[in-house]
């Protein structure tokens, strides 16, 4: 008779609780004064532990209205990594270049949200 419901999944399975990441997380938001600020003025990847950095919008409003919230983009397409511009809806970097050797050069980028933008950077270490 009468169906056996399924039984309600939690979804909690699928939630990957603190995984293991090879991700290097830089916050983009406004700061006080309506300028584009990232959690990290330098980023550093490690090359040997294959880490990728994926912007997060820490902005407070509705990202799905507003898509893309922030840009990235490497200067002169000088990017350590196979691509040089990035966004919220392309956020995370993929990993370094396999001809990019660790090194203590700086990649400025600048993050642009709207007419505003900043020049922050980052490197590749071992
Ligand atoms: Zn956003």
């Amino acid at each position: 008779m009468a169906t056996p419901g399924k039984a309600p999944d939690t979804g909690k399975d699928a939630d990957t609780g603190d995984p293991e990441t090879r991700e290097v997380v830089v916050k983009v938001r406004l700061n006080a004064s309506g300028d584009p600020e990232v959690s990290k003025e330098y980023f550093y990847v490690s090359k040997s532990k294959n880490e990728e950095v994926r912007w997060v919008c820490a902005q407070e409003h509705d990202c799905s209205k507003n898509r893309p919230c922030f840009s990235v983009e490497f200067k002169n397409n000088d990017s350590p990594f196979y691509e040089y511009q990035f966004s919220s809806d392309a956020p995370v970097s993929g990993l370094v270049r396999r001809n990019v050797l660790p090194s203590n050069q700086i990649y400025k980028y600048t993050v642009r949200i709207g007419e505003k933008s900043s020049d922050p950077g980052g490197g590749v270490n071992q």
